[in-house]
């Protein structure tokens, strides 16, 4: 079903929808075209965060399964069959990929909320709108992608051609599950690589259906294998595989700092990290008016939206002195009740619960502990008690009074958290902004561009935006500074990133 059906259905659809999608979903592993169980027969738990019922197993893949993928992946690679296809049958392919996921948009998105808790609204409006752009954005650059010619003497000609890599390991997180997963494994693909992808273990469903879509597509089975599996073992064998040349990771800045030791220990494969974020948003002194009310709006937005479960989220509110109180007053009154925690399924839901309870345990926790450091808590700071008590919610919270060496205001929350700190200077802004050992993205809100661009070059994040947030489309890198990462997603670049340039010498006398 279309986006635009799926529009039009009922809560009392999507649930029934969700109850025999619980019981068809291919939950077990994608290699070589065909699902399979796991190696060694192991499977796990997916759990609903909703309630905390079992959604079904899932195949657990291991090193041997990896290694299985990887001697497929090898051999698609060295076959041709996909890594040297002509640009156009390649984009061929893509596009009829990008017109699937756009068929199977009720299905795929419904997959994510069941497994995250992802509000189904969003799903349609925001996840699978920006799949079908990524894979149709990367299919288009395909036949874009140029070598060159360099100056040297006149009987010399040399050229640098660009290659694809050769097998390459994707691994992603749950908080986008299928967009995320799109992000790495769609320009690895457009660049003629065999891609195998580790799912994160809470968010399989779709990446498997997505995998499913791309050999119906016409894509070979070799090109693209979904192995879905815990981090320590499936990702880890992926990570450490000698045969394996690049590996893209999104994920956490701890898990990131282990690929690029896996790395280091194995064969030294390149390596792509997306990280974490503490993202900070600076409201100038001169902030009034409709540009207050925006900038208050989209902070709301830039925190709230998605459960706070963004990497880039504006979960730091650094907020002049001078008009700290109307911006705190005005925080409260639009943002209090702008997102109602409820069943997912529901599309007037704007709230979902966290991925799992040990989310819900470790934010209850990072609360607790600002609280335990002077934070005030304005609102939220609690569990629903409404009948969501089995599900892992969290209310929307504003702290204040937050320092910025606290340790709310140090580290990633990934929920629906927002701290406050007060600053009575652009200097002072700017240090607590960069106080951090994240640099993912950023903002300043000012009616006066001369301050605006000074925040933008003292900054220090790979994406920074002036009177807006959470905005921008493909043809803008996505990535960090600092621990948040060394890699750009979207993007032309990004494609190039899954690429060798190889310089080929002429000698022409
Ligand atoms: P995570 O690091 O726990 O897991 C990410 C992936 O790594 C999962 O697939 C997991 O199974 C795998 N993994 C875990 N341990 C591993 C190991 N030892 N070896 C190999 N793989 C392993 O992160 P998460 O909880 O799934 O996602 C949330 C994090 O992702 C947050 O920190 C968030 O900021 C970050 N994130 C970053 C971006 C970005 O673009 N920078 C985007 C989304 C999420």
């Amino acid at each position: 079903m279309n986006l635009e059906k799926a529009a039009e259905l009922s809560h009392a659809e999507w649930r029934e929808m969700a109850a025999k999608l619980k019981q068809s979903a291919e939950t077990r592993l994608f290699i070589g075209g065909q699902f399979v169980d796991a190696i060694d027969g192991g499977t796990f738990d997916n759990i609903c965060p909703v309630d905390g019922s079992v959604i079904n197993k899932c195949a657990a893949g291991k090193k041997a399964d990896i290694d299985k993928a990887v001697e497929i992946a090898k051999r698609s690679f060295k076959s041709g069959e996909w890594s040297r296809m002509a640009p156009r049958n390649r984009m061929a392919v893509m596009y009829k990929w990008a017109g699937l996921i756009g068929e199977n948009a009720a299905e795929l998105a419904l997959m994510d909320t069941i497994d995250m808790g992802k509000p189904i609204s969003d799903m349609l409006k925001a996840d699978i709108p920006m799949c079908i752009n990524t894979v149709e954005y990367f299919a288009e650059c395909i036949d874009k992608v140029t070598g060159s010619v360099t100056a040297t003497e006149y009987d010399v000609m040399s050229t640098v051609l660009r290659e694809p890599i050769g097998v390459v390991g994707c691994i992603s997180p749950w908080n986008y599950p299928l967009l995320m997963a799109l992000w790495k494994i769609v320009p690895s693909l457009a660049a003629g690589n065999s891609t195998i992808l580790k799912p994160a273990e809470q968010s399989p469903l779709s990446c498997y259906r997505v995998a499913a879509l791309f050999v119906e597509a016409g894509g070979p089975p070799g090109a693209l294998q979904v192995i879905n599996g815990l981090g320590e073992q499936a990702g880890q064998a992926l990570a450490r595989h000698m045969d394996v040349s690049k590996i893209s990771f999104t994920g956490s800045t701890e898990v990131g700092k282990l690929i690029h030791a896996y790395s280091g220990e194995s064969n030294m494969k390149k390596v792509s990290l997306e990280c974490g974020g503490k993202g900070p948003q600076v409201f100038c002194e001169d902030l009034e008016g409709e540009l207050l009310d925006r900038a208050v709006t989209t902070a709301i937005n830039g925190i709230f939206f998605n459960m706070g479960e963004v990497c880039s989220a504006g979960s730091r509110l650094i907020v002049h002195a001078k008009i700290y109180d109307e911006f705190v007053a005005k925080f409260i009154e639009k943002g209090k009740d702008a997102y109602i925690c409820g069943d997912p399924l529901d599309p007037a839901v704007n709230l979902g619960p966290l991925v799992d309870h040990q989310s819900q345990a470790r934010v209850l926790g990072m609360i607790d502990k600002a609280k335990s450091e002077g934070g005030r808590i304005l609102f939220g700071g609690a569990a629903p008690a409404n009948g969501l008590e089995k599900g892992a919610y969290v209310i929307p919270t504003m702290i204040t009074g937050v320092k910025s060496n606290d340790y709310v205001a140090q580290n990633e929350v990934f929920g629906p958290v927002v701290s406050v700190i007060k600053v009575e200077s652009d200097d002072e802004a700017i240090e607590v902004a960069n106080n951090s050992v994240y640099g993912l993205q950023g903002s300043v809100w000012t009616d006066n561009y001369r301050r605006a661009m000074r925040y933008v070059r003292e900054i220090e994040c790979g994406t920074f935006l002036v009177n807006a947030f959470e905005e921008g489309d493909m043809t803008q890198p996505f990535g960090g500074y600092k621990q948040s990462g060394n890699a750009k997603d979207k993007c032309f670049e990004s494609l190039l990133s899954y690429m060798n340039t190889k310089a080929a010498w002429f000698r022409l006398n």
